[in-house]
């Protein structure tokens, strides 16, 4: 729990939302200012600011809430599609401070993008970089 944390503040009660669905360790809820119908957030009930921050109980329980919630709110909202995701640090947008998956349902032709939308420009990166890459990440 962290004091001045709205979305610790929503598992406490002190902030309402329209919960969707609810385990012991992870809540989801609509967000409140909706990219799409149906925009859910899930989150561990338990603060932890980074993705990387959880332990691996906890990813696993709020992956389970996720992989089950995403077709239930397609089919809610009659959707075609969604995007799931992450918005890890604040250079990535991330606002709130406690960890917190999107799921943003998707309608073909809403004049959307897919995630490979989210980055910068593209970097050209040549064989030796992206072993590099891989090589760093592995170590
Ligand atoms: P972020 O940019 O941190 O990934 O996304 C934070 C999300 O939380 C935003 O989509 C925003 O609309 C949502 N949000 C912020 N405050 C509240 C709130 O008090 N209640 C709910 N339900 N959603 C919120
Ligand atoms: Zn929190």
């Amino acid at each position: 729990m962290s004091d001045d944390c709205i979305f610790c503040s929503i598992v406490d009660g002190d902030i309402p939302a329209r919960t969707v669905a609810e385990t012991d360790d992870v809540l989801a809820f609509l967000d409140a200012n909706p990219l799409a119908r149906g925009h859910t957030l899930v989150i561990p009930k338990a603060h932890h600011e980074h993705v990387g921050d959880l332990p691996a109980d906890l990813s696993g329980a709020v992956f389970d809430v996720v992989a089950e919630l995403t077709p239930r709110v397609q089919a809610a909202v009659d959707a075609d599609g969604a995007n799931v995701g992450i918005n890890d640090g604040a250079a990535a947008g991330q606002e709130v401070p406690h960890v917190h998956v999107h799921i943003v349902p998707r309608f073909e032709g809403d004049g959307g993008a897919p995630i490979h939308a989210v980055a910068g420009e593209r970097p050209d990166l040549d064989d030796d970089e992206l072993d590099a890459v891989a090589e760093a990440i592995r170590e």
